[in-house]
């Protein structure tokens, strides 16, 4: 879209032509202005501080229709609109690096992802399971779940209680999980139904 008489920097230059590509009407507004070089540079200088690759992914978004466009008699501010769409573009690279970052935190222990707590299907839920699979009950299916400590070390053995009266705490032992006694929620419903349907009633301490 530039004429040749000014030399402006290769990133607006591809800019401009992936404009006059996207939107030829635009394109063609400004070669027929008369003060068409002084608006150019004014647009140049406008969207200096974006890269080529910003300013490009920027117009493909307005194209698509994801970044607003200017309306006709909005076209004055074309640069304003591809700074908003190049600053999205930028704010969606620096999420994607940050999520980037995030996922290659290694984590140590892949049952709870170091959080210390693993989402079981809840007792009450295997106990109706279990009964459901023997006979001894019409009760309905319940697929609640519940929070315990992981057996890794990041699960605590023990976590801070009330204590009534005076409003302090003490420390008291908490369920840890147990692959032999506990169905992880995220096995799924039919996890659950399979270890209730060969539940064998033998547990280490009783
Ligand atoms: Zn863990």
């Amino acid at each position: 879209m530039p004429s040749q008489k000014r030399n402006f920097p290769g990133k607006f230059n591809d800019a401009m032509t992936k404009l006059s590509a996207c939107f030829p009407a635009v394109a063609e507004w400004v070669r027929g202005l008369d003060n068409s070089q002084a608006v150019l540079a004014q647009w140049e200088h406008e969207l200096s501080d974006f890269t080529r690759q910003e300013l490009l992914d920027a117009i493909e978004l307005i194209r698509a229709g994801h970044a607003d466009r200017p309306e006709a008699y909005e076209r004055d501010y074309w640069p304003l609109f591809i700074q908003r769409a190049a600053e999205k573009v930028r704010v969606q690279a620096q999420a994607k690096a940050d999520y980037g970052r995030f996922t290659h935190y290694r984590v140590k222990c892949q049952l709870c992802r170091d959080i210390g707590s693993v989402e079981i299907w809840s007792v009450a839920t295997m106990e109706i399971a279990r009964k459901r699979f023997l006979g001894l009950t019409d009760d309905p299916m319940l697929f609640r779940t519940e929070f315990i400590q992981c057996l890794c070390e990041s699960g605590r053995g023990e976590l801070p209680y009330r204590s009534g009266k005076k409003g302090g705490y003490v420390m008291k032992p908490v369920p840890r999980y147990r692959p032999d006694l506990y169905t992880l929620a995220s096995d799924g419903e039919d996890s659950l139904l399979t270890w209730a349907s060969s539940y064998q009633p033998k547990r280490p301490n009783g």
